[in-house]
């Protein structure tokens, strides 16, 4: 008789966002007449730029035609894409990272997920608390990790490193020993980040140690500030310690469309053996994960004409941020994030704890936003307010929230 794999019982019931969509399905089953704003989801809400319209159309058409047919995906990706990263986001940086050692896929979140596979069971990984749940949830199903504690509300055998307001939200290096490090600059849900300096702190430690750094870049196209890294491999080592995860998903609004990358070095090795042959093998997004249609608008994402469509998008969302973090700032709250990252993160008022405020939010203003305690538990008395919305509503939203 088959067998389930009992890890998945570890994870707690009920995901932070069902439990959102829950509070709020009931709250305008009560109060059909208010308008609800949404300030919490992590999703975009402009259109996909025209460049990378046009290039999706140019694509469709190609398929339709015998001469320029396009079947099962290269393994690694098209060349033409692997060269348009490899040219804008690493060697127009300075940074040494070559078309092969990138893997295109379909988003980060998979790519992020997976990439555990490729490492013995018998690690132990080091998060940032509070972070983006993928990391520790992935470990846990794959049997990482041990089970729940409901007290501590962490997992055993994991090491939490907590990102506080002392540390300003970037995490120390461990006293104990990690195997894989994640870390996610600038940061989901605090919007922190941590310099260039900080960084190489980071790659030099997991050079001593022999650990790995699974770096996570999905927000590195809202750096503003500059000693902020926009990749891991600004910093000198780290083509032998670290793997980077890219998305095209905020910077370009794929969330719907799905494109991300996942750059694994040839000088990244485990004794004799490169992690990029391992990763070669993976399975998941391999051939299927990002198809030809998708990797052209990719394409244009790179292009001269999709750099300025795209800087402009970037550019409305940070607004939103500014109109949260100034509007909110003046009334009285303390809030951080919101300068190299679409997220303000929001120390609750009062001495409520995350869902208290949720809840006194969704009442009191009609905004939604996200519990910081969702995050991890250092997240508690935090709250994720982030700028994808419209203006006109970020800016209604702040206002009511000022009124309160
Ligand atoms: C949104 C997000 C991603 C990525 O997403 P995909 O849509 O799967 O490419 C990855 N990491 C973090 C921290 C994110 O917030």
């Amino acid at each position: 008789m088959f067998k389930i794999n009992e890890n998945y019982l570890k994870l707690p019931g009920s995901y932070l966002f069902s439990t959102i969509g829950k509070k709020v399905a009931a709250y305008t089953a009560a109060h059909p007449e208010k308008n609800i704003i949404r300030l919490g989801i992590g999703d975009v809400t402009q259109p996909l730029a025209p460049a990378i319209i046009d290039a999706m159309h140019k694509a469709v058409d190609e398929m339709g035609v015998k001469e320029t047919f396009h079947g099962y995906a290269p393994d690694l990706g098209y060349e033409f894409l692997r060269a348009a990263i490899a040219k804008n986001d690493y060697a127009d940086r300075g940074c040494d990272i070559s078309a092969d050692e990138i893997f295109v896929s379909d988003g980060a979140k998979c790519d992020s997920g997976n990439i555990q596979e490729i490492f013995s069971l018998d690690n132990r990984i080091a998060v940032c608390d509070p972070v983006y749940p993928v990391y520790v949830d992935t470990n846990v199903m794959a049997g990482r990790t041990g089970n729940y504690n409901p007290q501590t509300e962490q997992f055993e055998n994991v090491i939490y490193m907590p990102c506080v307001a002392e540390n300003n939200f970037a995490p120390e290096l461990p006293k104990e020993t990690p195997d894989i490090i994640y870390l996610c600059f600038p940061n989901n849900p605090t919007g922190s980040t941590i310099t260039k300096a900080q960084l190489q702190e980071w790659v030099d430690f997991a050079n001593k140690v022999g650990a790995v750094i699974i770096y996570d870049a999905a927000y590195e196209a809202y750096i503003s500030e500059e000693d902020v890294p926009h990749t891991i491999y600004e910093c000198e080592g780290a083509r032998t310690c670290a793997i980077e995860l890219k998305s095209f998903s905020k910077n370009a609004g794929f969330t719907g469309t799905r494109l991300g990358y996942t750059v694994v070095p040839k000088d990244l090795k485990c004794k004799d053996v490169s992690l990029h042959s391992l990763w070669a093998r993976r399975h998941g997004t391999k051939y299927n994960g990002a198809p030809y249609i998708i990797q052209r608008a990719g394409e244009a994402v790179y292009s001269d004409e999709g750099k300025v469509q795209l800087k402009a998008q970037v550019a409305y969302y940070m607004n939103n941020a500014k109109v949260i973090y100034e509007g909110l700032k003046s009334a009285g709250y303390t809030v951080s994030g919101g300068v190299n990252a679409p997220y303000i993160w929001l120390k609750t008022p009062d001495k409520m704890t995350s869902w208290e405020f949720f809840d006194y939010l969704l009442e009191k203003a009609n905004v939604v936003g996200t519990p910081g305690s969702g995050f991890g538990p250092h997240g508690e008395g935090y709250f994720r307010l982030t700028a994808f919305g419209t203006y006109e509503n970020t800016v209604a939203a702040v206002e009511r929230m000022k009124a309160l």
